[in-house]
């Protein structure tokens, strides 16, 4: 059942604390772009840091790539996504909206008298379905000419397989490795929308897991599990994701198998990460389009072959977008309602705040030096800008796990309290042993 109510307090939410803002919005806004403010940006790197980690450099057998945004033409008609990454377009002419020709909303069949607009209600107004590719193409150099056009990728996958040979020789791995990358992606989507669920630009974390033909099963079944596991360790509630097997008729023109890991957003079970067999699909027609090789020569069992590809692919958005939803709690705290965000210490985007109980009597001083000792090396904020009550509140909402409070006893005798952001229970503890008691609890 779609909660938009929770979802419309969570955008708010995320505008008010700087969070994430909509793209020109002094300009009236631009379609489904976002732009992450102060704690967005903080939250979103903590994501990525925390897959990079895990992906490259917890494994032996995973190595890292940072390709370009645009690349040759000719890997996007050898992958097939000119061909073929396109949505079926329907336009009602009466109310001149546009829709997915497989939105669920609408009624009887577009293009026949049957057909019906889902937001005009307008019987027979809607075209018959046509294709619309989603890639966004605009023009290298300074002629604007069909021979001069070039595409924003709408994946970074195809960055790998182009240089899979370069990593491959240059790491001096062999099969089974990976290789691993987050950057950038594109589609003009028909429909976007959900807040940073669905935008038309968007950042992916890749990676791309090359095994011998006959294995991939095994890995696939190795990779799903383990990617589920990395979601539950962020903290992420594990009953509100599933894996999502795609039927036969729902997989992609490359894939053998594939998976979706789903969250329960508040507008319903919807993918955040998908996890597929995509065979030789891609290097195969790499090779073909280009010419180039791209055969391994396996030694130990001494025979050739083209590595099959298992790829799990997740959008860093659509990521912090479910650590959002996750976190996002409403609760009665004598008799006021505390909206608070239980992000885990891991990935909140400031770890302290740092408070003078009130503006006088040595505490902001001591609470500077606190601050001041604590910057550089954790995300800290100080903080002396209206009631106590209100600079909890504040820092609840932004999901910061500790405040460090300096009060009238601090000055006496150099303790401080630390407030836990969950429990509300407050400890009391040396001043100087706050820096190590800290990081102690939100290392990553
Ligand atoms: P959907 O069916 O929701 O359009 P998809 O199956 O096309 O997604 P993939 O091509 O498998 O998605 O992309 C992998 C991941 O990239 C998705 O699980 C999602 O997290 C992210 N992603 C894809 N499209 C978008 C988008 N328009 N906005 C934000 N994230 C996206």
């Amino acid at each position: 059942m779609a909660d938009t109510t929770r979802m419309e307090k969570l955008v708010s939410l995320c505008k008010r604390r700087g969070f994430v803002f909509q793209s020109s919005e002094i300009y009236g806004g631009l379609g489904s772009v976002w732009d992450y403010g102060p704690l967005g940006v903080e939250l979103k790197k903590n994501v990525k840091d925390r897959w990079w980690r895990a992906m490259v450099h917890a494994r032996d057998d995973i190595e890292g790539l940072d390709a370009g945004i645009l690349m040759s033409p000719r890997v996007w008609e050898a992958s097939g996504h000119v061909a073929g990454f396109t949505d079926p377009l329907v336009d009602c002419k009466q109310c001149k909206q546009r829709f997915r020709g497989d939105d669920p909303r609408i009624k009887g069949t577009p293009g026949q008298p049957d057909g019906q607009c889902p937001v005009c209600g307008s019987r027979g107004t809607l075209t018959a379905p046509r294709l619309f590719n989603l890639m966004f193409k605009t023009f290298m150099g300074p002629v604007e000419e069909d021979a001069s056009v070039v595409y924003l990728r709408p994946e970074t996958a195809q960055g790998i397989y182009v240089n899979y040979l370069n990593v491959l020789q240059a790491s001096r791995q062999k099969i089974p490795f990976g290789i691993a990358q987050i950057g950038k992606a594109f589609r003009n989507e028909i429909t976007p929308g959900n807040f940073i669920f669905r935008t038309r630009e968007f950042e992916q974390m890749e990676m791309q897991f090359f095994v011998r033909p006959g294995t991939d099963e095994e890995w696939f079944e190795f990779w799903r599990h383990e990617r589920m596991a990395w979601h539950v360790g962020l903290g992420i509630r594990p009953e509100r994701m599933r894996f999502h097997p795609h039927a036969p008729g729902e997989l992609a023109h490359y894939a053998k198998a594939a998976y979706d890991i789903e969250y329960e957003f508040p507008f319903g079970w919807n993918e955040f990460e998908g996890i597929h067999d995509r065979t030789d699909f891609d290097l195969s027609r790499h090779q073909q389009a280009s010419g180039k090789k791209l055969e391994y020569f396996d030694q130990e069992r001494n025979e050739k072959y083209l590595p099959y590809v298992v790829e799990t692919s997740v959008g860093a958005d659509r990521t912090t977008l479910a650590l959002l939803c996750d976190a996002y709690h409403e609760e009665q705290v004598e008799g006021e309602t505390r909206v608070v965000l239980r992000l885990a210490p891991a990935l909140a985007p400031i770890k302290a705040a740092v408070l003078p109980l009130v503006n006088r009597e040595g505490m902001p001083e001591m609470a500077k030096r606190i601050h001041d000792d604590l910057r550089g090396r954790l995300t800290v904020f100080f903080d002396d800008g209206g009631s106590i009550g209100r600079r909890y509140r504040r820092q609840d909402e932004a999901g910061t796990p500790f405040a460090v409070t300096v009060d009238g006893q601090s000055v006496q005798d150099g303790t401080v309290t630390v407030r836990h952001r969950d429990s509300l229970l407050q400890d009391r503890l040396s001043a100087d042993a706050v820096a190590a008691w800290l990081a102690e609890r939100v290392a990553p």
